[in-house]
């Protein structure tokens, strides 16, 4: 795969970057409290922080933009955005949200109690926030390979069926009030889940009773590896696979701004009645009227063409295939990566790669910070940063298996040379990884810790 097919587009509108000097990128990285989301937009050079909401529309999206219809209710938009939600996923309801995670809110609102469970293959951190907020706990059970960054085990999404069927018998089905599943796993690398692990998990979940959502961020590049990867799937469209994926559970959180190529928006879709009633009034006080979902009408037309366009085959081929060669590269060059590459990031293993830094010192954080000082790219920690917490038994922290930094690469947005230059950089690093030290926290709040933490060099 490291020739990937030429990017299926050409470029009509160009948006200006810069790197800046050493020196100015110390200032900034001094100033921003070495977190990177404190960093200016304009300070960075090759941003790959997130492929959410930063992808390029095109030129049918922007068009639609200029067709939407911003009435409070029942605005036409809204019924184009309809087909094709109703078309791709065929739930029985649907609702708009302004991203996924008011998707998530609303939905551990209306059924997270204090002490209960959400199962999951991994939870990403929204989803995991949003239920610990409400006294949840949300447990990943994904399968073991998952944290193997050499495995190259196809589908390292998968989740763990054995360890599923015996959390639920332990647990008790009284307190899970509704079981997950993330496609692609963000959290565990963007890794797919096969549809005949889905279908599985599907009958754990049916067999208990326990509702089904899906995390549906990135229902296409999963639909794509299943097509690669599955046997029997090898002739299927990605929307036909993303059909038969859906219509094995209860119901989905998703935010727009990833598969859906769109800057802003999100979906909840459901198939019962008296969930639906609730969350539908949940949406009004939190979101707006059900027909807008906290969108204007524009976003929920370019929202309708994105869903599909998302599912372009020779579109994800070409986006599958710059994830793989970067990974490719690095891996060439010596970097440690997990493997194989996932849908929408490529993810270095900060903890092979300075093993000399302790979970507690930030080993995913210091390789985020010398990203931006040496090259001016921003990547993201998914590391102890992000997912270490305290125990509520025993109150002590407690640390992810992966120190990970995310490199997503956002849609249609940045071409072949970026991601060479992403590689030469890396490189540089990587010979003076021996001298790069840990860091400290100055300020954490206590959920979602990563968007305004501070730090210090130790
Ligand atoms: C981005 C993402 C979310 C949260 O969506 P937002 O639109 O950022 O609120 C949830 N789950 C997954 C898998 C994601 O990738």
């Amino acid at each position: 795969m490291a020739e990937y097919l030429p990017e299926p587009f050409r470029i009509k509108i160009v948006e200006p970057i810069r790197l800046l000097d050493h020196e100015a990128r110390e200032n900034a990285l001094r100033e921003a409290g070495y977190n990177v989301f404190a960093l200016k937009a304009e300070d960075v050079f090759v941003d790959m922080l997130t492929d959410s909401g930063t992808g390029a529309m095109s030129q049918f999206q922007w068009a639609a933009m200029m067709t939407g219809d911003e009435s409070y209710a029942g605005a036409r938009s809204y019924f184009r955005l309809a087909e094709a939600v109703n078309d791709i996923f065929g739930f029985k309801y649907w609702l708009p949200t302004h991203q996924g995670r008011a998707a998530e809110g609303i939905l551990s609102t209306l059924l997270v109690k204090e002490g209960n469970y959400v199962p999951n293959n991994m939870h990403f951190d929204t989803t995991d926030a949003n239920i610990r907020s409400r006294g949840g706990r949300p447990t990943n059970l994904v399968i073991d390979e998952a944290y193997d960054p050499d495995n190259l085990h196809p589908f390292k999404g998968n989740m763990d069926i054995e360890k599923l069927t015996a959390f639920i018998e332990e647990i008790g089905v009284e307190n899970i009030p509704f079981g997950m599943m993330t496609v692609t796993n963000n959290a565990g690398g963007g890794q797919p889940v096969s549809m005949e692990n889905m279908r599985a998990v599907a009958d754990v979940y049916k067999s208990y009773k326990i509702p089904f959502f899906i995390d549906a961020a990135r229902y296409a590049e999963n639909a794509y590896f299943v097509k690669m990867r599955e046997p029997g799937y090898e002739d299927k469209s990605p929307t036909e696979i993303t059909r038969e994926l859906f219509a094995l559970a209860d119901g989905m959180t998703m935010s727009a701004k990833k598969d859906a190529i769109v800057n802003i928006g999100g979906l909840l879709c459901m198939n019962d009645d008296e969930l639906f009633q609730n969350a539908r009034n949940e949406l009004i006080m939190r979101e707006g009227f059900p027909t807008y979902g906290g969108l204007a009408g524009r976003d929920l037309d370019a929202m309708a063409v994105g869903l599909r366009e998302g599912l372009d085959e020779d579109y994800l081929k070409s986006r599958l295939g710059q994830t793989a060669y970067l990974n490719e590269r690095l891996i060439e060059a010596g970097v440690p990566v997990i493997q194989p590459a996932g849908g929408h990031a490529v993810y270095i293993d900060a903890g092979a790669l300075l093993p000399h830094i302790p979970h507690a010192e930030f080993p995913d954080q210091a390789l985020a910070v010398e990203l931006y000082r040496e090259g001016g790219i921003r990547g993201v920690e998914l590391g102890s940063v992000m997912f270490s917490y305290e125990d509520p038994d025993t109150g002590e922290m407690v640390y992810p298996d992966l120190e990970l930094v995310r490199l997503a690469i956002p849609r249609r947005t940045y071409t072949q040379s970026h991601l060479d230059y992403i590689v030469k950089t890396v490189k540089k690093i990587v010979e003076r990884a021996d001298e790069i030290g840990g860091y400290k926290f100055t300020y954490a709040p206590k959920f979602l810790k990563h968007f305004t933490a501070r730090f210090e060099p130790l």
